[in-house]
């Protein structure tokens, strides 16, 4: 399939699957706005944009957060993008905090490529956290979730230098904001 057929076609696919939900910000963003950010975000990587990458980042929380499922992801973008969007994608039968856990340790296990969507997928988390956060996360509770993105963003450091660059600004973006 061309390259720009199957990009329009992830688009609309994670725009139908993630179409009931919004962000969690007070804000109420659609949910598909963070998924297409993070395209964008890794499209202007170092790296530069790759079918693979950007198809990954597009996709990368429909198995988290909806009814999609990797055998879906396969059978319309192929084993590759299906692995790599499985590879971000936290197992939802463990309790929170061991999930929070696991990505910290698994970081510096991930592909080069999941390790460039984690440090946009944080980056777009904490830029939002600053922007419009969660009307019932106190300040504890938001500088809490910086320090967590931060341990695990840590694992996923000398990937790329734009993309660490990004989340490092986002991350004094959310420090400011608790500041203040
Ligand atoms: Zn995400």
């Amino acid at each position: 399939m061309d390259e720009l057929k199957e990009f329009a076609a992830a688009c609309h696919y994670a725009a139908q699957r993630h179409a009931a939900q919004r962000r969690k910000g007070a804000a109420g963003e659609p949910y598909v706005n963070h998924v297409i950010e993070v395209a964008d975000r890794v499209a202007r990587s170092r790296h530069g944009p790759d079918r693979l990458l950007v198809l990954g980042a597009l996709l990368h929380d429909i198995v988290e957060d909806t009814a999609g499922t990797g055998a879906e992801i396969a059978a319309r973008f192929g084993d590759d993008v299906a692995a790599l969007v499985m590879e971000v994608t936290d197992d939802k039968s463990l309790p929170k905090a061991e999930r929070k856990r696991l990505q910290v340790e698994h970081a510096p296990h991930m592909s080069e490529h999941d390790r460039r969507i984690k440090l946009a997928d944080k980056a777009s988390n904490l830029m939002a956290l600053a922007e419009s956060p969660p009307a019932d996360w106190d300040d504890a509770r938001r500088a809490a979730y910086v320090d967590w993105a931060q341990e695990v963003v840590a694992g996923c450091r000398g990937v790329d230098a734009a993309l660490e660059a990004a989340f490092d600004a986002a991350v004094a973006q959310a420090r400011a904001a608790l500041a203040g």
